[in-house]
């Protein structure tokens, strides 16, 4: 970071994740490919390093970051992964599910990672991109979503570069994001019940259907979990949203789905998972446009449609 010129991006091939893998190291930032959606990468045993991820964001220190690992048995060196966690890690990984977890104090992340809490939040991606990068890696990475806080998460390296050029030292271009959403994140709690905490591409209840043949325990009272990242109005595209609609008014941008045809489309065919693919694209698009508001057709309210309608609730707040 320090100079103003604007920030590169580049092919993620074997040289550029060497390049990012070489920044990373030394400390800087570097904006990664995920399956889930681009984030905003710094090495976490690092003060200084992580810092940087929350000043480029503008990002509030209450707010935790996610680690990113290569599987299971690395994330049991930053924890205690005990129970249904470690099982969960070794089942469900790589893949775009986080789990929190009781933080290893030991274990060198920096501080500020957890933000203080006594809990971390680990994933192991599957974007091949992002496993090549913490192979050559010897030290694990902070990565919240590439994007300035409190806006539209980035499934694409223009999206990044439209919220942190000049912020940030690289972007790693591997094309469009296949999930388009935020991992799903649960936490486990010592007793080995869970708590879901953000819904997201893996489905949680059919996941605790499968194992325990009962719902998921949903927001104890008196909850100890922070998950400041959930605040309501996340995910702002700066423009009133409506959602539900069939019809659109005339100054309206209308984002469609399945038989609503809308100005662009997150699926016309009605497939949930291309919806949650071009979310954030479509989103985009809409604070792109000359319209002052924005309208989004009915999402079906089951498996990812839950996650896909908690970020457009979010949207609209
Ligand atoms: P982002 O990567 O920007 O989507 O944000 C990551 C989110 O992970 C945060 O906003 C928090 O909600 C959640 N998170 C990270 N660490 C923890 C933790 N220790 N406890 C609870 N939630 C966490
Ligand atoms: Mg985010």
């Amino acid at each position: 970071m320090g100079d103003k010129n604007a920030t590169e991006s580049i092919l993620a091939d074997a040289a550029g994740i060497a390049r990012a893998a070489e920044i990373l190291r030394s400390g800087g930032l570097v904006a990664v490919p995920t399956e889930t959606v681009y984030g905003l990468a710094a090495r976490a045993d690092n003060e200084e390093a992580v810092a940087k991820i929350y000043a480029a964001k503008g990002r509030p220190s209450f707010n935790p970051l996610i680690v990113h690992v290569r599987d299971a048995e690395h994330a049991r060196s930053y924890a205690n992964l005990t129970g249904s966690a470690s099982w969960l890690a070794e089942l469900e990984w790589p893949g775009p599910l986080t789990l929190v977890v009781p933080l290893n104090p030991d274990a060198g992340l920096a501080d500020a990672v957890s933000a203080g809490l006594p809990t971390v939040a680990l994933r192991a991606p599957a974007h091949p991109v992002m496993r090549a990068l913490l192979e050559i890696c010897e030290f694990p990475l902070a990565a919240p979503s590439a994007n300035r806080s409190g806006f539209i998460s980035p499934t694409s390296a223009s999206h990044v570069a439209a919220s942190l050029d000049e912020r940030i030292d690289l972007i790693l271009d591997a094309g469009p994001c296949e999930k388009g959403l935020e991992s799903t994140i649960l936490a486990v709690r010592e007793d080995g019940s869970w708590e879901e905490l953000r819904p997201g591409p893996v489905d949680l209840d059919a996941l605790h259907r499968h194992y325990f043949d009962r719902g998921l325990e949903r927001g104890a009272s008196g909850n100890s979990i922070e998950a400041p990242g959930q605040l309501a109005s996340h995910y702002a595209p700066g423009k009133p949203v409506r959602l539900n609609a069939e019809r659109a008014e005339a100054d309206e941008f209308h984002i469609g789905f399945g038989a609503v045809a809308g100005d662009c489309s997150l699926s016309v065919s009605g497939n949930l998972a291309e919806a949650g693919s071009n979310l954030y694209a479509c989103l985009h698009e809409a604070t792109g446009s000359d319209l002052p508001r924005i309208a989004v057709a009915p999402i079906a309210d089951t498996g990812l449609g839950k996650a896909i309608n908690d970020r457009l609730r979010r949207a609209s707040a």
